[in-house]
């Protein structure tokens, strides 16, 4: 009956926090005209510490969701970067925080609102965190939302 004295901290809710809903969370794109570069097979995908494949940069680093390759950040030494340059693939995730940034929109992207980035993002949140990520409810909706675009009116 001691639990009622200790009001004084207000540690219960952190644990939801660590997804990063609040700490400088910046606003992410719900839509990106670029997902078609997405890789068609990204259910197997580098582990999130993968080195550059460049300069062998130890972690943190981007995945390319268009080919796989994994590249450090535009704070080491701009692979990531200079592949977008070089290739025009424009999709990557952050292994650091699991954000995906479309160089071409140049902006984040919300992996929770675009379904087409969810797939990748389970897995990655998965081999990083041995678990999947909090919004796996929607699990399936993907198999009923995965032959859009193929269907037409008769
Ligand atoms: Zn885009
Ligand atoms: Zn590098
Ligand atoms: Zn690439």
């Amino acid at each position: 009956m001691a639990n009622e004295g200790c009001s004084s901290s207000g540690w219960e809710a952190e644990s939801e926090e660590l997804y990063g809903a609040e700490s400088g969370w910046v606003e992410a794109r719900t839509s990106c005209d670029h997902l078609s570069s997405l890789c068609s097979d990204l259910s197997n995908i580098p582990v999130p510490d993968s080195p550059c494949t460049r300069c062998h940069h130890p972690a943190e680093n981007w995945l390319c969701l268009s080919c796989k390759d994994v590249l450090c950040s535009r704070f080491i030494n701009k692979h990531m970067l200079s592949h977008h340059q070089e290739t025009g693939h424009c999709l990557a995730l952050s292994f650091s925080d699991l954000s995906v940034w479309c160089f071409a929109c140049e902006a984040y992207l919300d992996v929770q609102m675009i379904w087409q980035l969810r797939p990748v993002y389970e897995v990655a949140h998965l081999l990083k965190f041995g678990q999947r990520p909090p919004f796996l409810a929607i699990e399936s909706l993907q198999l009923s939302t995965q032959n859009e675009g193929s269907s037409s009116g008769s």
